[in-house]
């Protein structure tokens, strides 16, 4: 969910894709990104692979996910993130940590999708650019779309943070599995779309 500012920024300097409406450009963004990842891509028959997509398939049958959704698993420095509103990419290192901090991880990418995050994002963006992509126009709405961007994308990170632990306690792992997790993992601030780590696990102690 990173790429979404992103994403209204190549379309203003990317007079090529003028005639496209700002849904196509955002699914246009977020497929080279998917590309990229796939470059990256672990061999599925690799064990690690095999680790993280056993755990992606117990968390989606718990949750009933109805939609079939894509699993990738990637090297680099990416953890996890969820693309399109249908594929999850997720770093091959998930197979190191517990199996229920990994559901954690894939049960947020999934949550993303549970909620219908991406339609939602890409609704925002249409509200404010409905028509065709014109840099006249998005320059001139592009610091409240960023701020409203950048709030929903907040909500929905703390959304997918509660969806996941609540799937988590409906399985059975640890209800302290996230604040665990977040000790693994690297402290980072907030950014546009991500709250920082101190702030989700704030969040998540109001859940407990
Ligand atoms: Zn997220």
């Amino acid at each position: 969910m990173r790429a979404f500012l992103m994403a209204l920024m190549t379309a203003v300097s990317a007079p090529a894709w003028c005639g496209e409406d700002i849904l196509a450009v955002l699914q246009r963004s977020q497929q080279m990104q998917l590309d990229a990842l796939s470059d990256a891509a672990v061999a599925a028959d690799h064990p690690a692979a095999q680790v993280v997509q056993r755990s992606f398939d117990q968390v989606s049958i718990a949750m009933g996910m109805a939609q079939p959704v894509r699993l990738v698993v990637v090297r680099g420095p990416l953890l996890a993130v969820c693309l399109m509103g249908r594929v999850v990419a997720a770093n091959v290192s998930l197979a190191d940590l517990s199996e229920s901090e990994r559901r954690f991880v894939l049960a947020h990418e999934l949550g993303h999708i549970a909620h219908g995050h991406w339609s939602q994002l890409g609704e925002l963006y249409k509200r404010h650019i409905p028509g065709e992509v014109v840099k006249e126009h998005t320059d001139a709405i592009a610091g409240v779309l960023g701020r409203e961007a950048s709030q929903l994308s907040h909500e929905q990170e703390y959304e997918a943070d509660a969806f996941a632990l609540r799937l988590l306690r409906r399985m059975g792992d640890p209800d302290d599995t996230p604040l665990v997790l977040f000790q693994h993992l690297p402290l980072v601030k907030a950014t546009a779309t991500h709250p920082g780590t101190h702030q989700r696990v704030a969040h998540l102690r109001t859940l407990r």
